[in-house]
């Protein structure tokens, strides 16, 4: 009889986040984060890896356990070759490896993540949990940019998506708020936090997303532009002189809400509103703009939405982005019930109005849980 703990890595370029959950109740019976990797005492992330070995060890909870079912890793680009749950091979580590061109920034550290920790347990079921894999099911009149084909095929270009397993949780969990099977519901997730994607799910399947080819398209983000005119690229390559990573660090590090006011955390703008800050109001203006369009964007795709939800840091906190994002769309059988929206609260719960057409939910996600969930149906199968 095998355990029921998973343990779940999500390997950064400079830290690794880990959770222990016992999936006999989804506890949590270990979590922690090893940052700073490179710089001083955690050389790189075989150090990493080895700290956090021991973190459970101390714990009583090491790595050599029997009650320890498999490893989840997330990986952040599957490409179109992995859209499920993936048992980790030597094959698979390689073809993740040659998806890094789509994420250079991600997938690098997810492969080192894996190599290191099947060093550490080489017997121990290891599972890849892409990112990307949610958004698969997305029709090509969603998924294609209207490029020439032959280019975007060459190149891998098309609409990937992120953000997967928090869509897929906070999805199905606001069906079951809701009473109901995935199957019936029909629900646009929007998932703000420092990163920010929406989604439009029908039936429990996904069928548009904002992430595109990377995590830039989109929604305002704390740092990211999210959508623009793709020609700004070329203005600003040949009237500002500037080079392809220099854009790339603008648009995917300097811009966004920090690049509008200076700030990227919605609590400071929030505060900054209310000393009467123009900037930030402008900047919390566009955001909410934004937002409001993919609202409008997906209740068309949809044709039928039954639930509307707000999910991360900022969609479970910020009652003001809530309440903002919300107004005047009962045109579109929208309506948020104040007193709901302004309690806080750390469950899935209804803000929305009696007699709202559409139900407005805010559910906390959970990726950890949904990894470990993943990981371990696979590997209890
Ligand atoms: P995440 O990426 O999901 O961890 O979300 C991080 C972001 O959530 C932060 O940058 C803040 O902008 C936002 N956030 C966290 N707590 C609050 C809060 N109480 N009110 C408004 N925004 C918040």
């Amino acid at each position: 009889m095998r355990g029921t703990r998973v343990l779940v890595l999500n390997s950064g370029s400079s830290s690794v986040k880990y959770q222990l959950v016992d999936m006999a109740d989804g506890s949590r019976l270990a979590s922690g984060i090893v940052e700073r990797i490179g710089e001083g005492p955690v050389a790189d992330h075989s150090a990493a890896l080895k700290q956090v070995a021991d973190e459970l060890s101390s714990q009583g909870l090491g790595l050599d356990s029997p009650e320890l079912a498999a490893v989840g890793h997330r990986v952040v680009h599957g490409g179109t070759r992995f859209t499920e749950p993936t048992l980790i091979t030597d094959e698979v580590v390689e073809e993740i490896e040659k998806l890094i061109p789509l994420a250079p920034l991600h997938n690098p550290a997810n492969v080192t993540g894996i190599k290191v920790a099947r060093e550490l347990r080489p017997d121990l079921p290891q599972v890849a949990i892409f990112d990307t894999a949610f958004h698969s099911t997305i029709p090509e009149r969603a998924a294609r940019y209207a490029i020439d084909t032959a280019t975007a095929d060459a190149y891998g270009i098309r609409r990937y998506g992120f953000h997967g397993t928090s869509h897929a949780y906070v999805s199905r969990a606001a069906a079951k708020l809701l009473g109901k099977d995935p199957s019936e519901v029909n629900t646009i997730v929007l998932h703000l936090g420092n990163g920010a994607s929406a989604s439009a799910v029908e039936g429990g399947v996904c069928v548009d997303t904002s992430m595109g080819l990377t995590p830039l398209e989109g929604l305002v983000m704390g740092t990211r532009s999210g959508d623009l005119d793709p020609a700004v690229i070329f203005h600003l390559a040949r009237v500002g002189g500037m080079s392809p990573d220099d854009i790339d660090t603008l648009l995917n590090k300097r811009s966004g809400l920090l690049g509008l006011c200076g700030d990227n955390d919605m609590r400071e703008i929030g505060r900054r509103m209310g000393e009467g800050d123009r900037a930030a109001r402008l900047a919390f203006d566009i955001y909410i703009h934004r937002l409001r369009k993919y609202v409008g964007a997906y209740t068309a795709v949809l044709g039928r939405v039954d639930a509307i939800v707000f999910t991360a840091g900022v969609g479970e906190n910020s009652a003001a982005v809530r309440e903002a994002a919300m107004q005047r769309l009962d045109a579109l059988g929208i309506e948020v019930d104040a007193a709901l929206n302004a309690v806080r609260g750390s469950s899935a719960r209804l803000i929305s109005a009696e007699g709202s057409r559409v139900a407005v939910a805010v559910v906390p996600t959970d990726e950890e849980l949904e990894i470990a969930t993943q990981a371990y149906a696979l590997v209890s199968d």
